[in-house]
Formats: C-alpha cells, sequence, structure tokens
C-alpha cells in the first residue's frame, strides 16, 4: 500500500511578526525604518536590515528569503485587467477644458502627480478633488470619503466650504468626509501613508488620498544629509506604498511636487520637479501647471499612458475652477 507523505505544516507568514529570529525590540527597528509589511522586506537588501535593525546577515538573508517566499506574487489576463480599469472612476474638474486634458476626469487606481512653482494651483485642485469626488457617481464624483495627507499647513477647511457652495454640497457632512494628518517629516508622511490601509479595512470607503506635498519633506531633510540616492529610495518607497492603495483599493493618488530652479538652462523651461524621475516613473498622469494670461493656469501633461500631450487653460475661482 502506498503511505502518503506528510509534509511538514510551516505556518503561513503573513506580516513582519511572523518572521523568525524577529523579536519585538528588532521589530520596532525595523517598523520605524518603514519596513511595516512583508513586501518591504522581501524587496530590500540584507544590508539595508543589518544597518537598521543590528540583525546578523544570516538572520537577515533568512528573513528576506521567507519574506519573498510567503509573497502572493500573481498574474492576471489582460481581460481580468480590462475588467479592472472599467471600474476607475473620473473625477471631474468643473472645467471642461481640464476634464479633456485628463481623459474626462482625475481617475480613480492611478496617481495624478501635479508640478509647478508656488501658486500656480497645486494645492487649490487638491482642495477641489476632496469636494468633488464626494458627489455621486452620476454627478462626476466618486462617492467616496478623502485622506488629505498635508505636509506644509496649506490644507484650508474655509476653501472646501466655499467650493460647496456652487455644488448645492452641505459643507459640514463634506468636511466630515475628509480626513486630514498633518505630516510633520517625511518618515511621519510615510507612516500616514502606510495606515490608510487600515482605515479602508475597517470600512471607511476612501476613494482619494492627497499628499500634499509629495516631496518638500524629502527635499527639505535631505539637504546636506545622507545621499540623494538616500532620499530617492524613501521616496520610491513612499510611492509604492501609494501605488498599492490604488492598486488594490481603486483609490485616486493626487500628489503635489514642487519645482527646483535650473539657473544654468537656457532653453526651454527653466524648471524641474523634485525627486525628477522617481516621482514621474512612479505617477500615472503627469501634469506640469504655470500660471498663464490674465491670472488663468495652463496645464501641460506631460506624460500618461494613454492621452495626448496637451495643454488646458482654467481660472482659479472662489467656487473651483472653471474654463477661461
Ligand atoms: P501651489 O501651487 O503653491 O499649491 P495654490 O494651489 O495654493 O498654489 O494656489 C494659490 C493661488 O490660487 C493663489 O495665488 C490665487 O491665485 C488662487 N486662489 C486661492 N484662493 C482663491 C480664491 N478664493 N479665489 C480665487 N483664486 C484663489
Ligand atoms: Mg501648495
Amino acid at each position: 500500500m502506498e503511505q502518503e507523505l506528510e509534509m511538514p505544516k510551516m505556518k503561513r507568514v503573513q506580516c513582519v511578526e511572523d518572521l523568525p529570529g524577529i523579536g519585538p525590540a528588532t521589530l520596532e527597528k525595523l517598523q520605524n525604518a518603514g519596513f511595516s509589511d512583508l513586501m518591504s522586506i522581501a524587496v530590500a537588501t540584507p544590508g539595508e536590515l543589518v544597518g537598521v535593525a543590528d540583525i546578523s546577515e544570516a538572520t537577515a538573508k533568512k528573513v528576506i528569503c521567507i519574506a519573498r517566499a510567503n509573497m502572493e506574487l500573481k498574474f492576471e489576463s489582460g481581460e481580468d485587467l480590462l475588467q479592472r480599469r472599467m471600474s476607475a472612476i473620473r473625477i471631474t474638474s468643473g472645467s471642461t477644458e481640464f476634464d479633456k486634458l485628463l481623459g474626462g476626469g482625475f481617475e480613480t487606481g492611478s496617481i495624478t502627480e501635479t508640478y509647478g512653482q508656488f501658486g500656480s494651483g497645486k494645492s487649490q485642485i487638491a482642495h477641489l478633488i476632496a469636494v468633488r469626488a464626494q458627489l455621486p457617481l452620476d454627478q462626476g464624483g466618486a462617492d467616496g470619503s478623502i485622506i488629505f495627507i498635508d505636509s506644509e499647513g496649506t490644507f484650508r477647511p474655509e476653501r472646501i466650504v466655499q467650493m460647496c457652495v456652487p455644488l448645492k454640497l452641505d459643507s459640514s457632512e463634506v468636511l466630515k468626509r475628509i480626513k486630514i494628518a498633518r505630516a510633520f517629516t517625511s518618515d511621519h508622511q510615510m507612516l500616514l501613508a502606510e495606515r490608510i490601509e487600515e482605515l479602508i479595512k475597517q470600512g471607511d470607503n476612501v476613494k482619494v488620498v492627497i499628499v500634499d506635498s509629495l516631496t518638500s519633506h524629502f527635499r527639505a531633510e535631505f539637504v546636506g544629509r545622507g545621499t540623494l540616492a538616500d532620499r530617492q529610495q524613501k521616496i520610491n518607497k513612499h510611492m509604492h506604498t501609494l501605488m498599492r492603495l490604488a492598486d488594490k483599493h481603486n483609490v485616486l493618488i493626487y500628489v503635489t511636487n514642487q519645482v527646483m530652479s535650473k539657473p544654468d538652462m537656457f532653453f526651454g523651461d527653466p524648471t524641474a520637479a523634485i525627486g525628477g524621475n522617481i516621482v514621474g516613473h512612479n505617477s500615472t498622469y503627469r501634469i506640469y501647471l504655470r500660471k498663464g494670461k490674465k491670472g488663468s493656469r495652463v496645464a501641460k501633461m506631460v506624460d500618461a499612458p494613454d492621452l495626448p500631450e496637451n495643454e488646458a487653460s482654467f481660472m482659479v475661482t472662489e467656487g473651483g475652477i472653471v474654463d477661461v
């Protein structure tokens, strides 16, 4: 008679705590350094873990190996992907020109980045999305709630109240559905982003996550400290957290980015976005904002997987944004 071989059953590793050799003290060090989920361990290098958690290289290699083995890596068919793309919701802006540039509106399930100089309208658009995403689907909204990570202290509830007026929305209800967190450092900002999934799992119908601005803390903190590569690596990690939210929970991620002057550049627009390629490659839609004629704003679609490079003009008004 054949005997069935019983394979020894290993407990499925689901979180960092489950990894062998990771005690509470190590766990805390890992979490403080942003290694709070299995994916971040799976993609880490042994050297990184040794550096932040005071563990031996052998342990680091082992936990990375186990984290990798326990990651669910799945491929999906093109048809499934199309189905998922069809569940994307377009959140309209109030300006037909701008909506046209966006291919119908800001899209859930993806990251939209605006970059531009001070006063170019990045934060105004953030407030606008926070209001308009609350409209019902048939009115160009996503009928959802909003997480607003404010790293510059520029969120103004008064602007939300003003923007509710033309839409005839009850502003106190709208404000209730916006959860604002002030981020004081880049680490704090990263941690806040990592907590969002918990809120969603608790049943909060989050449809938009705003990070205004994405890069200012990173820019300020990494001046003269560490290397640019460190900074880029952290921004990259932060963007991956956001991308996962977009992908997994059909959330619109809206991030703003500053520009740095490049005085040595004589031709073209002498500005470039902070975080450069790292931010750009992780954003689905990249929009450059600048001031136009007579107080207008000009938005240029710089990078989009399915849209042409184009420009749109609009005006920022008390009630939101409108066509010129
Ligand atoms: P940034 O790109 O630096 O985030 P903002 O989005 O805060 O810039 O844009 C600020 C600009 O928005 C102001 O300079 C002004 O032109 C415009 N703005 C702000 N509030 C109002 C308002 N209530 N009515 C009309 N325009 C406004
Ligand atoms: Mg701003």
